[in-house]
């Protein structure tokens, strides 16, 4: 690569909007501020002139997949880079990878697929959601392959990955989810956060579960010091105020600089009105956005699949084919951005923040999220309503 690119517009930083900010980039971030401190006059000359928003490339935490293939039925990296490119091509230039509960066999298998897809660097990262969740509150999880926490598979797997696997969702209530020779031991000792969440939990269990992960996470901060909890309010027992769950021992600790909390923000799992009264609540620090996209996002309705369930997606809705429950989302993460920003729910630079730099943190990654020098060169393009005009990967236009 010769000359670094120079893009001249309203920068989102994570601070302000710098109405006539630059950036200068080639595989990384050379330069970024306001254009009249940071551009030479050559640069000035050269710069190409942004009519709507230069943001940092997005950063996806969870995600099954887009573009009509998803990770927990990849056989092959080649499907896993159809959904990859989907989610690339509207912004997210990290992403992590999420499967569902499957057999061992399966696991371990997609846990390899993946893991060379990490190596490649097209992926951040792999999520596995279950399979040691409660049946109860098991949303798309298919039921049949539900087990009970298990430490020696729970190793196996963080092995297979070798320093990929990012989380691993799992019900605090079941026996081994938390405390010594837990699941959740041998995933922080092996570099990975667990992802409370799919959880039909009474209130002790959650705060158990929380202390201990907080606890351990004090000694040994492999990637984040926070865990995280999957999707709020989605797959979790709802809020009660005589019966009320896990949500709130969730949102305390959050709002205690505890956990990290995801958040499905595009407008069908969860209320964009919520959304904005957590956002109010718990601020930007204890959120994250993330997509739990699957195969259909990008892709017109109809049939899909999504591990080894059948799934219909009706008005952009996807849903189990057997059953009713919501089964993943639709929308790439710039959508949820766009939704919350131009309904005047969370301001912009906070909408851009949880949904890069949190995700950024959970990674434990500090080369991306943001675009301050040193950043990779990963940064999107937006027009004015934030629909997504450019994006460059490691300086390279996608
Ligand atoms: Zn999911």
């Amino acid at each position: 690569m010769n000359t670094p690119i120079v893009l001249r517009g309203k920068l989102v930083t994570d601070t302000e909007i710098i109405d006539d900010g630059a950036v200068v980039f080639d595989e990384e971030v050379k330069k970024s501020g306001r254009a009249s401190e940071v551009l030479t006059e050559a640069e000035a000359a050269q710069a190409k002139t942004v009519e709507g928003y230069i943001l940092p490339g997005l950063v996806d935490v969870h995600c099954h997949g887009g573009g009509g293939e998803s990770f927990p039925n990849s056989e092959t990296t080649d499907q896993a880079r159809v959904a990859i490119m989907e989610h690339r091509k509207h912004g997210t230039t990290t992403l992590v990878a999420s499967g569902v509960t499957a057999s061992a066999d399966v696991l371990r298998e997609r846990a390899k697929t993946l893991t060379e897809l990490c190596k490649e660097g097209e992926l951040a990262g792999i999520h596995f959601e279950g399979p040691f969740v409660s049946v109860e509150r098991r949303g798309a999880q298919d039921a049949t392959y539900i087990i009970d926490p298990d430490p020696a598979l729970t190793q196996e797997l963080i092995d297979l990955c070798e320093g990929y696997c990012v989380t691993m969702t799992l019900a605090p209530e079941k026996d081994r989810a938390y405390g010594e020779g837990s699941v959740a031991e041998v995933l922080i000792e092996g570099g990975a956060l667990p992802s409370w969440g799919h959880t039909d939990s009474s209130p002790e269990h959650v705060r158990e579960a929380l202390k201990y992960s907080r606890k351990k996470l004090e000694q040994i901060a492999p990637r984040s010091p926070k865990a995280t909890a999957t999707h709020l309010f989605n797959g979790m027992r709802p809020i009660h105020h005589r019966d009320p769950g896990p949500v709130p021992e969730f949102v305390a600790d959050a709002a205690q600089d505890g956990a990290i909390l995801e958040l499905i923000a595009d407008g069908i799992h969860v209320a964009p009105d919520m959304v904005r009264a957590v956002y109010e609540t718990i601020g930007r620090d204890a959120l994250v956005f993330v997509t739990d996209a699957m195969a259909a996002a990008g892709m017109p309705d109809g049939s899909y699949q999504l591990g080894p369930q059948a799934v219909t997606v009706k008005d952009g809705v996807a849903r189990l084919t057997n059953g009713n429950s919501i089964a993943g989302g639709t929308s790439h993460l710039l959508d949820q951005v766009r939704l919350l920003v131009n309904g005047g729910y969370v301001p912009l630079v906070d909408a851009v923040y949880m949904a890069t730099k949190q995700g950024a943190d959970i990674l434990g990654d500090t080369t991306v999220g943001h675009l301050r020098p040193g950043a990779k060169g990963d940064v999107l393009v937006t027009d004015k309503e934030l629909n997504p005009e450019a994006v460059y990967r490691r300086g390279e236009l996608v």
